[in-house]
């Protein structure tokens, strides 16, 4: 039976509850992360330590656990749960409110919940080796895309649009006709050799496998832009590929009905996953 970390207890999964007032499950008043588990370490674990502190600093939410105590409960729990692969879940909630009042209540206790899910990550390198593809699907989130916030409602309908074309994600588009990301990813797309992706900003979450990958094309003097691109560049990329923390680095071969790379993965996003999976 697997065993999550609840408010400063570890118990079994089915033995574990929040209270019906938690503003997380009222108001999606919180935020989390996802890290995996691969070749038995967590992956880009202090990207993913940071950017949740820095979650919580942007939703106001203070915590009376520090980085160095999640890291170690996350270890815990994956040495509990023998988990080899797979992911690490954390959300942190602002916690339980009878009085369900919009405003951030003073003194509330948050609800910190860690635990793992079994995933075989492996399985990721068969659709690598293929390719997957992908649905166009308008951005309709929220305007702070940058705060990894539980309130998910946009990107889960996008998800359900890609599930329901058989794609493996939705590439999002602004008002602009820009691409933002993907519904659970960041999006890339290479042209002439020059890797591009969206800039940093409230538009996009600043993907932690993206930062990685940022650290890589510039320690092999590759070239990339962060620079906003639009459909029409999108659909006649040399390659596109999605980074994110289950997926890795993996080509997209076809948006909707138009095949990219005459449909086979790109051989630059192939040397780039490559390149990711040796540095973990
Ligand atoms: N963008 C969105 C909307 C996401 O949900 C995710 C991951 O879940 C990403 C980007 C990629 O982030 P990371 O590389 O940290 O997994």
């Amino acid at each position: 039976m697997t065993t999550c970390y609840i408010n400063g207890k570890y118990k079994p999964i089915s033995k574990s509850s929040v209270n019906i007032t938690d503003r997380g499950l009222q108001f999606g008043d919180g935020v989390y992360e996802v890290i995996a588990i691969y070749k038995d370490k967590l992956v880009d674990l202090n990207l993913h330590l940071k950017r949740l502190k820095l979650s919580l600093k942007k939703i106001d939410l203070k915590i009376n656990l520090s980085e160095k105590q999640i890291e170690n409960i996350s270890l815990k729990i994956k040495k509990i749960n023998n988990l080899k692969m797979g992911i690490i879940y954390i959300q942190i909630t602002r916690g339980n409110q009878s009085t369900r009042d919009h405003k951030y209540p003073k003194d509330l206790k948050p609800n910190i919940i860690i635990y793992s899910i079994n995933k075989n990550l492996d399985k990721m390198e068969l659709l690598a080796s293929k390719g997957v593809k992908a649905s166009l699907y308008p951005d309709i989130r929220w305007l702070r895309s940058d705060i990894k916030s539980t309130s998910l409602l946009g990107n889960v309908m996008a998800a359900n649009f890609a599930k329901k074309n058989k794609s493996h994600e939705s590439i999002l588009f602004d008002y602009d006709d820009n691409i933002t990301e993907g519904n659970s990813s960041s999006i890339w797309i290479i042209k002439n050799n020059i890797c591009y992706t969206h800039p940093v900003s409230y538009r996009i979450l600043k993907g932690c496998t993206r930062d990685k990958l940022i650290k890589i094309l510039r320690t092999n003097n590759l070239q990339f832009k962060e620079k906003t691109f639009s459909t029409k560049s999108l659909l006649s990329a040399d390659e596109v590929f999605m980074t994110s923390a289950t997926n890795f680095i993996m080509p997209i071969v076809k948006i909707d009905k138009k095949k990219i790379s005459k449909g086979k993965p790109g051989p630059i996003s192939l040397a780039l996953r490559k390149k990711y999976i040796s540095a973990i």
